[in-house]
């Protein structure tokens, strides 16, 4: 099909159809914004679609924490362990690396956790909110979430940790392994405690972000499915975006191209420091006994989720660089996992088996804001593995910060001039 072209002005265009884009663009269309978002696949087909649709103040605390280097390179040991870094001569790889080694300490966990918790708890207040506005049907729950651990030193040194995050507004409960498994007959018998987050939620990501389309189209929103970016250019108060689809031209550009995004600022001198963080899931028909709430299998790194459509098992955290096979072996190890906690660790028939980049800082934190040197062109990217618990408070936080409205968080901690 030969390209077309179209000279129409956009208000907004938004490069990638995400949950961070859709986001974006709904926020904006809702202070009387003209926005297009153009996605280069299907909508949502990035990391966007498969994950594990949880909604995590929880998850708070950054990877990069005391003892992750050490615990780090015993998983590189292990070929089935829930981290896994592809050596190789990257560049790009090593300096992350030695970015991410160097925070691996108290004060700047710290400070990525109180940075986290600030977006995590807008988000999550904002995305019940959502909900209930826009009559998103998406399987959203709010019954928090299961930290599962069955060997008791594990619990033990866990808990711990949950005071501190009581610091941070993270409310949290710690429960026994005997009366867990009184009130969760899904659990086999072994569960040396359990760490309950009740401020946690759930949703069915696919089923999310079809309802955001529908609510961004219902509100004046136009989306292009099969519309790659593959250059921008700032021409004064515009902006110029080559696509596969013909020229188009903008008065503001955002870029929320998840884990594409370092490629495509190359070219506006910006550096981003993101890798892909490649995770895996499985889906499957809902199982007769399913856990009631979502859980994370903690020795395993699992992350169970029912839903009334469907049951998945996800996780697992490979530095691969931007590799499209599904390894058999990161597969095989969600299932091995469930199965060491649950009874019925699968679902009779498999829906899907996917995977998806998320796109990982160093700093845990995602990259929100104006592009340093480039007036009209925006950031929303790298939100790592907390892309859907993010997502309303990063879709808010662009459309105020480009309509110049008050933010309802401190933007300071998100801008990119943190890299500089
Ligand atoms: C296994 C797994 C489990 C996860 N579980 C959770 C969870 O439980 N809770 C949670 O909060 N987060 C979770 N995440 C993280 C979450 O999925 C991501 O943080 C989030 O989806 C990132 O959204 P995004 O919009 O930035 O990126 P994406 O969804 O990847 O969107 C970027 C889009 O840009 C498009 N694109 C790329 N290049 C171009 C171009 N040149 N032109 C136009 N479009 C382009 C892509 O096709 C893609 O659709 C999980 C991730 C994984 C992998």
């Amino acid at each position: 099909m030969s390209p077309t072209v179209s000279s129409a002005l956009d208000d907004v265009l938004i490069i990638g159809g995400g949950v961070i884009g859709l986001a974006t663009a709904l926020a904006l269309v809702e202070v009387g914004r003209g926005v297009r978002v153009i996605e280069a696949g299907t909508l949502g087909c990035g990391a966007s679609h498969g994950n594990c649709g949880t909604l995590t103040p929880s998850h708070a605390p950054p990877l990069a924490a005391p003892g992750m280097v050490a615990q780090g390179l015993r998983w590189m040991l292990t070929p089935d362990a829930p981290l896994y870094l592809k050596p190789r001569l990257d560049p790009a790889l090593w300096r992350w690396l030695a970015h991410f080694a160097a925070r691996c300490n108290l004060r700047d966990w710290r400070q990525s956790t109180r940075s986290r918790s600030l977006i995590l708890a807008d988000s999550r207040q904002r995305l019940a909110d959502w909900v209930v506005r826009y009559g998103l049907d998406c399987e959203f729950a709010e019954e928090g979430l299961d930290f599962v651990f069955r060997q008791q030193s594990n619990f033990d040194h866990y808990a711990l940790q949950c005071e501190v995050l009581g610091e941070f507004g993270i409310e949290s409960e710690i429960i026994g392994g005997m009366d867990y498994l009184r009130t969760e007959p899904a659990l086999k018998p072994g569960v040396a405690g359990v760490v309950r987050y009740p401020g946690d939620a759930r949703l069915r990501p696919d089923r999310y972000m079809s309802e955001l389309a529908r609510a961004l189209r219902q509100r004046g929103g136009v989306i292009e499915e099969g519309c790659s970016a593959t250059g921008l250019e700032a021409r004064g108060t515009r902006v110029s975006v080559a696509t596969t689809l013909g020229e188009k031209t903008a008065a503001e550009v955002v870029l929320a191209l998840g884990a594409w995004s370092p490629a495509f600022t190359r070219a506006l001198g910006l550096h981003l420091p993101i890798q892909p963080g490649k995770g895996y899931s499985i889906t499957y028909t809902r199982p007769a006994l399913v856990p009631r709430k979502a859980m994370v299998l903690k020795e395993r790194s699992v992350c169970v989720t029912a839903w009334d459509s469907g049951f998945r098992l996800g996780s697992t955290m490979e530095f691969s660089g931007y590799d499209q096979t599904l390894n058999p072996r990161r597969l095989a190890a969600l299932e091995t996992g469930a199965a060491e906690y649950l009874h019925q660790p699968v679902g009779a028939t498999v829906q899907e088996r996917w995977y998806g980049w998320r796109p990982m800082t160093w700093d845990d934190l995602p990259i929100l804001g104006r592009a340093p040197g480039h007036e009209h062109i925006w950031l929303a990217t790298g939100h790592g593995m907390l892309g859907m618990s993010m997502s309303a408070a990063s879709g808010q936080l662009m459309a105020d910060l480009i309509t110049g409205a008050p933010t309802a968080i401190d933007p300071q901690p998100y801008r990119m001039e943190r890299f500089l």
